[in-house]
Order: C-alpha cells, then structure tokens, then sequence
C-alpha cells in the first residue's frame, strides 16, 4: 500500500526492515517533511508518542500527495521494538477540500468586512470631518499670524503640533479601516480582548450615538484577556455582536449594551455581550447562526454563521440565550493565554463607558 501510495514500484521480496523507514520510501518524502516524519517515528519507537502523523510525499512524478500514518509500535518481553503495524492513507483530497472550504471562509469573511464597512460609511465621514476641520483650522490660524507680522513663533509652533496631531488621527482611521476591509491572511497574535473592544468601540462610535446605546465594559483588571488570534477576526466578531445589538434596540425605550469578559478556570475566557431588545423568538434562536439566516431587510444573516465559524476554528464556543429581564445575551469563549501569575478572582469594573 505504501509504495503504490508513494508511487514507487513494490519492491520483489521482504527487504531488511529499518522501522525508522525504509530508505527507498523516505526519499520520496517532501525535503521538509523528512526531519519531521523521522522524529515522529523515533518518539514512538522510543515510547514516547502514539505514532500519528501527516506528511507530503512528493513522488517521482512529480506529483505532490498527502499521507497520514497511525501506527503501534510491537515490542519483544524486553521492551524492545521489533515492528510497527498501523495505516497508511492517502488524504490528499481531504487536504484539498479543507484548504478549498479555508479559502471561501476567507472570501465570505472578507465580503462581510466590506459590507459593514459600506454600512458605516456615513458614521466613519462623520468620524474623520472632526479631526480634518481641526487640522484645517489650526492651519488657517497660523497663516492668519504669519500674513499679520504679529507672529509669534512659539503660538505658531503649537498650533503646527496641535494641527499634526489631528491629522495624525485622520490617518489612524483611515489605517484601521483599510486594515479592516482588506483581504488577508489571518496571523495570530497577543491580544488583549479589552483592548481591542475598545478600539471596535471607537470605530462604531457614529453607529452607537446616533442609535442613543449606552455601553458598558466589565473586565478583569489588567492583562487577563489576553488571547492569541488575528486581530482582525477579532474585530470582526465583536462589531458584528455590537452591531447587531445596536440594531435590535432600534425601537426600545432603554438602550444598553453590556460587554462583560469573565475567566472560566485557569485557562478559559468567557465574554457576554447583553442588550436589552427585543430577545430572539424562541423558534428562531437554533437557526440564527445558520448562514443567510436574517430577519432584516437589508441583511445577509453573515455576520452570526461567520462570527460562529471564527470562534470555533479558535477552538472556542459561540452561543445565544434570551435575558430573563428582556433583551439576548450573545456568549463566546476563547482560550486565554495563559498567564503562569493569574489567580481567579472575581471581576470587576474596570471601565464605564457612555455614549449618548
Ligand atoms: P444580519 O445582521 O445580516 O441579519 P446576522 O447573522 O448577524 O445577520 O444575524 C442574523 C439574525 O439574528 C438577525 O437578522 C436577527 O434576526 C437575529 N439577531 C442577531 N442579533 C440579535 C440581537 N442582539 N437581538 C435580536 N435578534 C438578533
């Protein structure tokens, strides 16, 4: 089986067995995979890991397949091992689907990211004419002095920083907004999830004020929601939350969101994002995470089935519940880097936030 895996011709008889692998068929094996593949099978022969295992075989030609061996290493009454016995599959066309179904992950991510950002184009104008007028204003001071010859260098110099400042800000948007509506590869890295609520906050201000939501964040002081993923999936889980909180109370008296990130154990981190709308009708609570599931007229029904799809590739958990007091609770746990001074302690408020 192995060799017409590899696409080598099989060999005639039994040749001496070397169960670190046979010389014939490692030489197939992808450059790269080699080291790999020979240490997984030296731990097993060694007892130290179940001999499970995935490599390339590039085979003679040319052609690139994927295998993936499980085996169990037989040992004589001393311990010593003697054969492996185990399968040997080829998963090429599995690798190939998976990548396939990555990749439209991907592209749908990215459409949803760029339906948002449409969305909130008029609140994000709004969010830059500030900083922009500013600018422009500080400028047009400081050529009002330098035509009038009273000019006096040091007011001048502060304005020019004050003007800088500004449309340093202009362009952190613009920055943040592209980073956001780009089409990319994700790339894990330290994040601290208060953080980067923070700044989602800040690029839904104009959608939040103009609805009237005041929000509230409830975190564990200090570095305690540290996670490891993209930043960007990131984002994009919590303004679809927000987003789509904001949007359910629309026509509510009382319009709070609350945010709260709470520890689960050592190494879990659960956060909740609570409004108070009008809660999901229970016959529809078990499909809003299915894609193209809206009940908008202008929705996709993306953002909950993406948002879902993210947190579970973190090996992480996303659901929904109804508030007994009114309103839903949107509820994901992702794994918290872990922190070796961490205690569990109960949260607290660290932050209160209003928008109005
Ligand atoms: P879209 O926002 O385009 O409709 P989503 O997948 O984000 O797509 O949401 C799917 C549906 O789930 C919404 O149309 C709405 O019916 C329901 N939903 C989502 N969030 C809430 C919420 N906070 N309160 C009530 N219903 C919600």
């Amino acid at each position: 089986e192995i060799y017409r895996i590899v696409g080598l011709p099989v060999p005639e008889g039994i040749a001496e067995k070397n169960l670190l692998g046979d010389e014939d068929v490692l030489n197939v094996v992808h450059p790269q995979d080699r080291q790999p593949l020979y240490e997984a099978r030296l731990a097993a022969l060694e007892g130290k890991a179940p001999y499970n295992h995935e490599f390339r075989v590039s085979r003679p030609s040319g052609e690139t397949r994927f295998v993936h061996v499980m085996g169990e290493v037989l040992r004589d009454e001393t311990g010593k091992p003697v054969s492996m016995i185990g399968t040997i599959q080829d998963i090429t066309e599995r690798k190939l689907l998976d990548t396939l179904q990555r990749r439209h992950q991907r592209e749908l991510e990215h459409a949803a990211r760029l339906s948002i950002v449409g969305e909130m184009a008029s609140g994000l104008a709004h969010e830059l004419s500030q900083p922009l007028s500013a600018t422009h204003n500080y400028i047009r001071g400081c050529i009002r002095r330098l035509q009038s010859n009273e000019s006096d260098p040091a007011a001048i110099l502060d304005a020019l920083r004050l003007a800088s400042t500004q449309s340093e800000r202009a362009g952190d948007i613009i920055n943040h907004l592209k980073e956001f509506a780009r089409k990319r590869e994700p790339v894990a890295c330290l994040l601290d999830l208060h953080q980067v609520t923070r700044e989602v906050l800040l690029l839904l201000e104009q959608e939040l004020k103009k609805n009237q939501v005041v929000v509230t964040l409830i975190f564990p002081p200090g570095d305690k929601t540290n996670v490891v993923m993209d930043k960007v999936e990131l984002e994009q889980v919590m303004v679809n939350l927000i987003k789509n909180a904001s949007e359910a109370m629309q026509d509510q008296k009382t319009r709070e969101i609350t945010i709260h990130a709470e520890a689960l154990g050592t190494d879990l981190l659960q956060i909740n994002v609570a409004d108070t709308g009008p809660g999901i009708p229970p016959n529809q609570i078990d499909e809003i995470f299915n894609p193209f599931f809206t009940t908008k007229q202008e929705g996709m029904g993306l953002g909950l089935s993406i948002s879902h799809s993210i947190i579970e590739s973190h090996g992480g958990r996303m659901w929904a519940t109804n508030n007994p007091q009114g309103g839903t609770t949107f509820h994901f746990t992702l794994r918290r880097n872990a922190d070796p001074g961490f205690v569990d302690e109960k949260s607290e408020v660290s932050t209160n936030r209003e928008m109005k």
